[in-house]
């Protein structure tokens, strides 16, 4: 799989499918997240030609791009939502999501947050504490209504990704142990208010190898029959997400592969297999322009390449130290590549972007793109340093599209109140 397959140079110019970068930043100013459209749907039609064999249903897993452009290119394919909060739940309803293909995750999922979903008709909780499962009884006894739950089982597997996105170990606070999950199903049979329909899992993010989702389906498999024989029958097998994108030079398993390892152990189940997919769908979709604003060299030799985007736009390179590609948007033959640390504005030394980094010498006002920034980029954002978030753009073939205007401080300062006192 090629990464970046919507973004490529034309001439020594970067494009966006068949749009200029430097024709769109022109027109919206920089930082800009730029999403290709055709990346979104070529991904989806990856997995879902992998998983055609299977009854399936793919829940896009909307944190990793909440964007309303985003949330209705995917609802118009048919994919279904995988939520976390009451906030997204409301979004992807908003958007156009068919409730019925709605799964609700989380470890913290609140009474209003449950009663909105329980309201809304989705199609499933994935409970991951017994209290919870309590809580979800009763709010839809008072409501007189019954929930559909799975319970999300932590099937103790490393899925060898990076700690801060590795959800499926016993000493992560996800899901219900895989030991303790048949005595919780047993006690969710006995409450009126619940409806058993399905068996969840999701062991982590960034997972670029297919053994640990292998690993972790031959124990959801055991628990399925073990439920059988207790005559519990599950309507849905949600594995969750985690399938890994290329952001360096990693090896990705092809969608098929991962299709494989997950199908493999779940061989000859019935019911609907569902995904919740996020990075996978989005995350090679956009890029993030940034321009160059100084290049300075420091005592120790080094070469710092101030950019006029920060952490506040893109939190991943801090967060995880994860790796993003950054390449010149206008190529130029004569420039000498440099050795450079990429550095944002915000006053925080570890507002990097990359650390010694060979890339051709920037002038100043020169852009740069940040590859790989459509999951957890825009979703991640913040205001800190009081910078505004930036403004998104949809490129399809020749057309672009603004789906984000940037914060002005307005939008920043508008919740802010003066007690009177203060006057
Ligand atoms: C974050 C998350 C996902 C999506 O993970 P990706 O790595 O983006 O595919 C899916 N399911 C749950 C429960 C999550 O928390």
């Amino acid at each position: 799989m090629t990464k970046f397959t919507h973004f490529t140079y034309k001439e020594n110019s970067l494009y966006c499918e068949n749009s200029s970068i430097k024709e769109i930043v022109e027109n919206y100013n920089t930082p800009l997240y730029i999403y290709s459209y055709q990346s979104i749907l070529d991904q989806y039609q990856l997995l879902e030609e992998a998983f055609n064999p299977w009854k399936n249903l793919l829940c896009y897993a909307v944190k990793a791009n909440t964007n309303k452009a985003i949330l209705k290119t995917l609802f118009n394919l048919g994919a279904g939502a995988d939520v976390v909060s009451g906030g997204e739940l409301s979004r992807a309803l908003m958007a156009g999501c068919d409730p019925q293909k709605i799964v609700f995750s989380g470890v913290g999922k609140t009474e209003k947050e449950i009663e909105s979903g329980i309201k809304n008709n989705i199609l499933q909780f994935n409970v991951e504490s017994e209290q919870e499962l309590d809580a979800i009884n009763n709010i839809a006894k008072q409501l007189g209504k019954k929930a559909p739950i799975a319970i999300r089982v932590n099937p103790d597997v490393d899925p060898k990704t990076h700690p801060y996105i590795s959800t499926g170990l016993k000493k992560n606070k996800f899901g219900v142990n895989h030991k303790q999950a048949l005595a919780l199903y047993a006690k969710a049979s006995t409450l009126n208010h619940l409806s058993i329909t399905g068996i969840s899992c999701h062991i982590g993010s960034q997972i670029t190898e297919t053994q640990p989702f292998y690993d972790a389906m031959v124990k959801i498999r055991e628990l399925i029959d073990n439920l059988e024989k207790q005559n519990i029958t599950l309507n849905n097998i949600d594995i969750g997400g985690g399938m890994g994108i290329p952001y360096n030079q990693e090896k990705i398993p092809a969608a098929h592969d991962y299709a494989q390892a997950i199908m493999t152990p779940l061989d000859g189940v019935k019911g609907t297999i569902i995904l919740e997919p996020g990075r996978f769908l989005v995350g090679n979709s956009a890029a993030l322009i940034t321009k160059v604003l100084y290049v300075k060299p420091s005592e120790e030799g080094l070469l710092f390449t101030i950019v006029d985007s920060g952490f506040n736009d893109l939190m991943r390179p801090m967060l995880y130290q994860a790796h993003h590609d950054i390449i010149p948007v206008t190529k130029e033959a004569t420039t000498k590549d440099v050795i450079t640390n990429i550095e944002g504005p915000i006053c925080e030394s570890s507002d990097r972007f990359a650390k010694e980094r060979k890339i051709p010498l920037q002038k100043q006002n020169d852009y740069l793109a940040i590859m790989s920034a459509g999951a957890y980029g825009s979703s991640m954002s913040s205001t800190y340093n009081s910078r505004g978030r930036p403004a998104e753009v949809l490129v399809k073939d020749n057309l672009f599209f603004l789906i984000k205007k940037a914060d002005q401080l307005e939008d920043i300062i508008k919740n802010e109140v003066l007690p009177d006192f203060l006057n």
